[in-house]
């Protein structure tokens, strides 16, 4: 397939540098949520992600339609938190 443009790859990946930086604050959005909710929201929304049946589209939708939009990426990188690809909540 060398009709495959190289320079459109270019681009997408200035593009990517080009984006505003992620804020590596302390806690994501989801750690802040998990903080800011009450305790029995709380446990419900940890219970939730410790379930792997439940998909991290299924929460993010869940907490966007109860308050601020979350996406799943914001839920799948809660999840692996701590990892190098994880948010920066405590484990
Ligand atoms: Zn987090």
């Amino acid at each position: 397939m060398i009709e495959k443009q190289p320079l459109g790859l270019v681009h997408e990946l200035q593009a990517l540098a080009d984006a505003p930086a992620v804020i590596r604050g302390p806690q994501c959005s989801v750690g802040a949520l998990l903080d800011a909710v009450g305790p029995n929201d709380a446990d419900a929304l940890r219970g939730a992600l410790d379930n792997d049946r439940v998909t991290a589209r299924a929460i993010a939708d869940v907490l966007s339609r109860h308050g601020d939009p979350i996406t799943a990426y914001t839920v799948a990188r809660h999840r692996r938190r701590g990892d190098s690809n994880g948010c920066r909540c405590p484990r």
